[in-house]
C-alpha cells in the first residue's frame, strides 16, 4: 500500500475534504519485527511504553523486549483481565495504562489485539505522544484507524483520537493466530457488505457525507478478501496476508474520511448492542469480528425482508428509490456467506455466541439508537408500522 499514492488520490475527492494519511510505515511482512527494531532505533525515542496482555506477553512480548537496543527503556503494562477473564478497553484498563506510564514517555507500542490497540490509542493520545501498532492477529480493521471504541459506564462510545505513526505486523504471528481470530477478521470484512450499502443509503436518503473514492477503497479491500477465500480457508500464508492487507485498507479508508461510515453500519450497531448487554450481564466477551459476522448474516435477511415495501411507499425521488432497490437486490445470499465463515472456522448463529432470541429482537428495534447514523436499520425502525 502506497500511502503517498493514496494521499494523491484523496486530493481528487471533490465532494468533501479527505484527511491525508500520516502513517510512516505500513509493514505486513515476515521480517516485520526486524523492521520495527530498525525503525525505532532510527528515531530519537528513549522511553518506549509497551502495552499488551498476559497471553501475548508470554507468546511474543518477553522476547521482543529483549531484542531492543540497550539505550531504550521499555516499561511494560500487561492489562489486567476483568472478572470474566476479558481484556476490555474500559475506564479500568485505560487508567492502568496511564498510571503505569512514565511522564517522559516518547512513544507507545500496542502489541496485540484490537482491544490492546484501543487502550494504547487513547493512552498515547492523552499523553500527547505517538504510538506504533504491532498487531498479532488479523482480527479487526481498526488497528490503523483513528477511532477508539471504548466502554465507558458500560456504554460503547467511540472517541476519534489518533492513528498509529507506523504499523508492523509480523506475518508468522498473524498466521499462528487462533483460527477464531482469523475468522473474526474475515467477519469484520464481511460486514463491509452491509456497511457500504448502509452508507450509500444514508447518503441517498439523508444526505450523509459520502466519498466515492473512500467507498471504492473499502470495496476493493472487501473484494480482495473475498477473492482470496480458497487461500483463507486453508489458512495459507498468502491468504492471511491478503486478509490483513484488506483490514488495513479498510482502516485507511476510515482514516481518510475521518469517520467509520464505510466500515460500520447496522451490522456493527447490532454487534455493539450485544457487547454492551454482555458487559451489563457480566458475561464473557465475544470477539468483535465474530459478532459482526453473525450480525451481517442477520441484517441482510432483515433488510431484504423489510426494505422493499417501505421504499415502494416512500415519497423519496424515483432515482434514489431505484438505487436503494438495487442495493437490496445486490446483497449476497446469507447462506453462502454462512458457509464461507464456517469453512474458515468461524461461528454463524446467535446461539453460538449466547445472544438470546430476546436480546436479538431487542437489538433489531433499538441498536440504531447507539449512533446518530442514518442506516437502513434506523429507517426500518422509524418507518415500520
Ligand atoms: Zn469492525
Amino acid at each position: 500500500m502506497n500511502i503517498n499514492a493514496l494521499n494523491e488520490l484523496g486530493k481528487q475527492e471533490t465532494s468533501l475534504n479527505l484527511f491525508s494519511i500520516q502513517i510512516e510505515k505500513l509493514i505486513i511482512d515476515e521480517h516485520a519485527v526486524e523492521m520495527l527494531l530498525d525503525y525505532v532505533s532510527k528515531k530519537s525515542y528513549r522511553t518506549i511504553k509497551l502495552i499488551t496482555d498476559a497471553n501475548i506477553w508470554n507468546l511474543y512480548g518477553q522476547d521482543l523486549v529483549k531484542r531492543f537496543n540497550q539505550d531504550h527503556l521499555l516499561p511494560t503494562t500487561i492489562i489486567a483481565e476483568n472478572k470474566q477473564g476479558d481484556v476490555v478497553a474500559d475506564e479500568r484498563a485505560i487508567m492502568q495504562a496511564l498510571l503505569e506510564t512514565p511522564n517522559e514517555v516518547d512513544v507507545f507500542i500496542a502489541l496485540g489485539s484490537g482491544t490492546i490497540h484501543d487502550i494504547t490509542r487513547i493512552a498515547s493520545y492523552k499523553m500527547k505522544v505517538p504510538f506504533i501498532s504491532v498487531p498479532t492477529a488479523p482480527s479487526v480493521d481498526g488497528f490503523n484507524s483513528m477511532g477508539a471504541p471504548l466502554i465507558i459506564n458500560e456504554h460503547k462510545v467511540t472517541y476519534q483520537t489518533q492513528a498509529p505513526i507506523a504499523l508492523f505486523a509480523p506475518l508468522a504471528w498473524l498466521k499462528d493466530a487462533p483460527k477464531e481470530m482469523i475468522a473474526a477478521g474475515f467477519g469484520d470484512m464481511l460486514g463491509k457488505i452491509t456497511s457500504l450499502a448502509d452508507w450509500t443509503f444514508g447518503h441517498l436518503s439523508a444526505n450523509e457525507p459520502y466519498s466515492e473514492i473512500v467507498a471504492n477503497m473499502t470495496r476493493h479491500a472487501l473484494n480482495r478478501c473475498l477473492d482470496s477465500l480458497p487461500l483463507l480457508m486453508s489458512h495459507d500464508e498468502k491468504g492471511i496476508k491478503i486478509l490483513m492487507e484488506s483490514l488495513v485498507e479498510s482502516g485507511l479508508a476510515m482514516l481518510m474520511l475521518g469517520q467509520s461510515h464505510p466500515a460500520s453500519g447496522g451490522e456493527h450497531h447490532l454487534s455493539h448492542y450485544w457487547e454492551m448487554d454482555f458487559i451489563k450481564q457480566n458475561k464473557k466477551q465475544v470477539l468483535h469480528g465474530t459478532k459482526v459476522a453473525i450480525a451481517t448474516l442477520a441484517i441482510i435477511e432483515y433488510y431484504k425482508k423489510n426494505m422493499n415495501t417501505l421504499i415502494e411507499n416512500d415519497e423519496m425521488d424515483e432515482s434514489s428509490q431505484k438505487e436503494i432497490e438495487k442495493l437490496i437486490a445486490k446483497f449476497p445470499d446469507p447462506k453462502l456467506l454462512k458457509r464461507w465463515i464456517e469453512e474458515i472456522g468461524g461461528k454463524t448463529s446467535i446461539a453460538d455466541i449466547s445472544v438470546s432470541p430476546n436480546l436479538f429482537e431487542e437489538s433489531l428495534s433499538h441498536a440504531h439508537t447507539i449512533r446518530n447514523r442514518y442506516t437502513m436499520l434506523r429507517y426500518i425502525n422509524e418507518n415500520k408500522k
